[in-house]
């Protein structure tokens, strides 16, 4: 037995670069300081979090009550005027390589809570997902870079730590991954560069999913 816990933006979904562009224009909407770099490198955060990471910067306090609840509001309507993200090149591959293996688990461990993009999940990977595998924004106190999300996927997935992987694009992601003591592959899918992932100490980066597809054929032995 082995399972995979991918995660989801940026891995399954090339949404990050409309999630950035979203972000930077509420945020500046609402005075506070923001980059798509900053995005990317707080990458896998809950809204929330990313909204009172911004704010701290400049009250120094988390943002209160009502405001965060709007800003991510206006946020998620902006994300979807920005139109239906691709999958990643080559995750599909991937996804259909690792569900020819025997016994083998397919979970989503993501810090959001993007019903747009859950609702896509079907179409774009048909059978792939199922509800009772997946660990969203909605299941967790303390989301990554925190350990909880993988821990609770680890946990209900009833594998020992070694039978599990997680597929991560974000070095928060990475480090939520390897403080939950799991083997974690990172692929650079973004604007990011492999030295900012090698930050969070993955235990294989790729350059896409090509890269990785080829690695677990090398490796289906050993996983
Ligand atoms: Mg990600």
């Amino acid at each position: 037995m082995q399972a995979f816990f991918f995660d989801m933006d940026g891995v399954l979904f090339d949404s990050m670069p409309s999630h950035a562009k979203a972000w930077v224009e509420v945020m500046h909407r609402h005075r506070l300081p923001c980059t798509e770099r900053d995005i990317f490198i707080n990458e896998g955060r809950t809204g929330r979090d990313v909204i009172d990471h911004c704010y701290r910067q400049t009250y120094h306090t988390d943002a209160p009550d009502g405001l965060w609840q709007q800003i991510y509001k206006e946020k998620s309507e902006a994300f979807e005027q920005k139109g239906a993200p691709k999958a990643v090149d080559g995750v599909a591959e991937v996804l259909n390589y690792i569900r020819q293996q025997p016994d083998t688990q397919i979970w989503i461990v993501t810090g959001s809570g993007q019903d747009s993009l859950f609702a896509r999940l079907e179409s774009y990977f048909p059978g792939v997902f199922a509800p009772e595998r997946m660990i969203t924004a909605h299941d967790v106190q303390l989301g990554k870079p925190r350990p909880e999300p993988y821990l609770k996927a680890w946990q209900r997935s009833g594998l020992d730590k070694s039978q599990c992987c997680v597929i991560e694009n974000a070095p928060l992601g990475i480090i939520s991954a390897k403080a939950a003591g799991l083997r974690c592959l990172a692929v650079n899918t973004g604007i990011l560069t492999n030295d900012d992932l090698a930050t969070a100490n993955p235990d294989e980066i790729f350059d896409d999913m090509h890269q990785l597809l080829d690695y677990l054929r090398s490796q289906t032995a050993t996983l």
